[in-house]
Order: structure tokens, then sequence, then C-alpha cells
């Protein structure tokens, strides 16, 4: 049923956010289903009202104030929708929890999802910043998705080429950001698979544990020891993940670098150019494990920023702009940043 009556007013996002911001929204809306939106954009009111989507809110930067309709993403329900000869077609509505729904797809017998295991978040959100980790992103196994587009009030089905998916970012992020509601997301999950274990961490932990033909869900706890082991759980210490992109730069650029830095970390892409892993440029440039007021740098993960208590959206952004010019002054290599920031 098309309501607005669960609207509310001045309402915390401190536990919305993994950072555990401390920001208030001036409006606030579960959404439980795709009428509300239509809602939305029937009242005259809030059709005008700048609109922020949160999910999980594992990847916010949120200022203290947020003057916007906040629609909390709350659609659930998933299921095998279709299959052939070479896929299954499973679909998962934005509101799923991200973890639980690769947990769930792997005890069905279907594999592809395993290496995205343990990052937080929603399913509607996955398509973003086209979620990746250890060699697998989102476009890889991504089918379709529907959203609701608030300037036509139609429905969509966007297939892979309409989201223009790179990496770290989409067309959500760009000119359909908070225009584009992404309601649920299809994905095609291999029938024939092979498990993709390239980076170093996931190869070791798995001959350390003896398994020499791992299956997906094997892929999967791996993964899942590695993360905990490295990363902060955002239950215990506020962060967003990553705060940087791993800055891409020519052969040219690369090269210069290595012969000043002969310990820089960087990977071939298939395009020529370098990808240049920015956790080792921020520990070069001293920032590892420091602090700066309420906002650290954590001292497991360079690329990590981490909330020592009651930090405010300005406190991150003063930190982010003092690694980025320390690195920029180091390397003259621009970092860019992660999250989203509202
Ligand atoms: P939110 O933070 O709520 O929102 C993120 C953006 O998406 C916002 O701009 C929001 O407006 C928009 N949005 C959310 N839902 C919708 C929707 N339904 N329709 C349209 N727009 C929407 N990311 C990776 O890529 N790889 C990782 O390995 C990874 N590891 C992480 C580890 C930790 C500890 C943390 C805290 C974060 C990590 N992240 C990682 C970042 C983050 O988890 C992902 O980007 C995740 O997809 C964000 O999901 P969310 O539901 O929390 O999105
Ligand atoms: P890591 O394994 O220590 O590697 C450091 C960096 O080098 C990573 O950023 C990764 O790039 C790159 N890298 C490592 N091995 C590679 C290979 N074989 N080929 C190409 N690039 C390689 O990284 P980590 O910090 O522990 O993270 C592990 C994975 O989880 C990474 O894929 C990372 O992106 C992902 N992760 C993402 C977030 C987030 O918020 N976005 C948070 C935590 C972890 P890529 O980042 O491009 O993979």
């Amino acid at each position: 049923m098309s309501t607005l009556n669960t609207l509310s007013h001045d309402v915390s996002l401190q536990k919305l956010n993994t950072f555990g911001i401390d920001a208030r929204a001036t409006l606030f809306l579960p959404i439980v289903d795709v009428a509300q939106l239509r809602a939305v954009r029937d009242d005259v009111s809030l059709s005008t009202t700048p609109r922020l989507i949160v999910g999980g809110g594992s990847n916010l930067v949120l200022s203290d104030h947020i003057d916007a309709l906040v629609l909390h993403m709350c659609l659930r329900g998933k299921a095998l929708t279709a299959e052939d000869e070479d896929f299954y077609y499973v679909t998962a509505a934005a509101g799923e929890n991200w973890h639980a729904f690769v947990t769930w797809t792997l005890g069905q017998g279907w594999a592809g999802l395993e290496n995205l295991s343990l990052i937080p978040g929603t399913v509607g959100a996955a398509p973003i910043q086209n979620i990746g980790a250890y060699g697998v992103e989102i476009q890889d196994v991504f089918h379709r998705l529907e959203a609701f587009d608030f300037e036509t009030g139609d429905v969509v089905v966007m297939d892979k080429a309409d989201c223009a998916f790179a990496y770290r970012d989409s067309i959500f992020k760009q000119q359909y950001r908070d225009r584009r509601v992404i309601l649920n997301v299809t994905f095609a999950l291999p029938k024939r698979w092979m498990p993709k274990l390239a980076y170093a961490d996931v190869e070791k932990w798995l001959l350390q544990a003896g398994v020499q033909a791992p299956t997906a869900t094997d892929v999967s706890e791996a993964i899942i020891a590695i993360r905990q082991a490295k990363l902060p759980d955002p239950q215990v210490i506020g962060n967003a993940g990553s705060f940087f992109k791993n800055p891409v730069v020519t052969a040219a650029a690369r090269n210069d670098l290595q012969q000043r830095f002969p310990a820089l970390v960087s990977y071939l892409q298939p395009t020529g150019d370098y990808k240049l892993a920015a956790g080792w440029l921020i520990e070069q440039a001293g920032w590892k494990g420091r602090q700066l007021g309420t906002v650290g740098v954590y001292e497991k993960q360079a690329l990590v920023l981490v909330n020592r208590g009651n930090a405010t959206g300005a406190d991150v952004r003063a930190l982010a702009e003092r690694i980025r010019s320390d690195v920029k002054k180091q390397f003259a290599v621009e970092l860019e940043v992660e999250p989203n920031f509202y």
C-alpha cells in the first residue's frame, strides 16, 4: 500500500552509518514498497526536497545536519528467478544485507559471489560503486537491475551497459546520483565455476589451511578470515572501509616512481597503465596508525580511516585532506576519495 505514514522528522542517523557520525536528518522514510517512492514524487513538498538514499550506510561520510529526505532502503526478498545452460539468475531486493545474500547463494550451491564475502551494506548499493574485492567486481556477475527514476516516475530495467561500471564507479555515482533508486538486482551466477585466487593473501591462507582444490565456500571462508584479521569491524570501530581509490598512473609515471621508491607496490592494468596501492603510499607518507583530532588511520591497514570518538564529517574531511596533500607532496600522485560525502 502506498503510504507516507512512516515519514518522521529530525531523525538520528548515527546507527545508520558505519563511521558512527552523529548526523541528524530533517526527514526520514523507511522504504518497504516502490509505491512509497511514487508517493514522494507525487507530493508537492517532498518532490522538491533534496534526497539521500541510504542502505547500510557503510560508504557514507555525513555532515552533522542532513537537510534532506533520507530514503532508507528496506525492501526485502531474494529468489532464483531463472536459469539456462550457463547461469543461475538470482534476484535480491535492494534492502537485503549483502553478506547474508552471498552466504545464502553459497548455501544453495551457486558460486560466483564468494570473493565479495563480508563486504558490509546492502544488495541495492552494490552496483553504486561496482563493489570489488580480491579480483572480482559486481560487474563480473551482474545481469540486470530495476530502479525507480524520480525524474520520470518509471521503474526502469538496466543491463550491464546501462550501468557504465568502472573501477569503484558506475552511472549511479554520476548522473543518476539521488535520482534513480535501485529496487532489486539480478546476478548471473556461472554453472561452470572456476575459483579466482589471484590475490596473494587468499592463496596463502588456503595453502596454510591445506586446501588444494578450493570450493566456493572454502574461498569465502578464507576471505572472511583474512578480512576479520585485517579490517576494523564497524560494530567496534567506526569506519567506511577503504577511504581512497587506488590511483591509476601511466607506465612512465610508475617507472619514474619505482626508480625513486624501489619498494613501490603497483599492478599492471589491461590498459598498460599501473594501479598503485594507495595504502602503501599513505603508509610511506607516515600516516599509518596516526591520528588527527577524533579521526585516525587504522594501524593494520592505512587505507582505512577510523572514528576514534565522536568524529564529525568535518573531522573526517580534515584528515583526508592532510593525507591527500602529504601523498601529493611526496609522490606527485592525487588520491581520490572513495566514500560518498553528503
Ligand atoms: P550506503 O553507504 O548506504 O550508500 C552508498 C551510496 O549508495 C550512497 O551514495 C547512497 O545514496 C547510494 N545508495 C545506497 N542504496 C541505494 C539504492 N538502493 N539505490 C540507489 N542508490 C543507493 N566496498 C568495496 O567495493 N569492496 C570492499 O571490499 C569493501 N569493504 C568494506 C569494508 C568495510 C569494513 C566497510 C565499512 C566498507 C567496505 N566497502 C567495500 C564499502 C561499502 O561496504 C560498499 O560500498 C557497500 O556497497 C555500501 O553499501 P551500503 O548499503 O552500506 O551503502
Ligand atoms: P591487499 O590484498 O593488501 O592489496 C593491496 C592493494 O593491492 C589492494 O588495494 C589491491 O587492489 C591491490 N592488489 C593486491 N593483489 C593484487 C593482484 N593480484 N592484482 C591486482 N591488484 C592487487 O588489499 P586489502 O586492503 O587487504 O584488501 C583486499 C581486497 O578487499 C582488495 O581487493 C580491496 O579492494 C578490498 N577491500 C575494499 C575495501 C573498500 O572499502 N573498498 C575495504 C577493504 C577491502 P584492489 O583494491 O583494486 O583490489
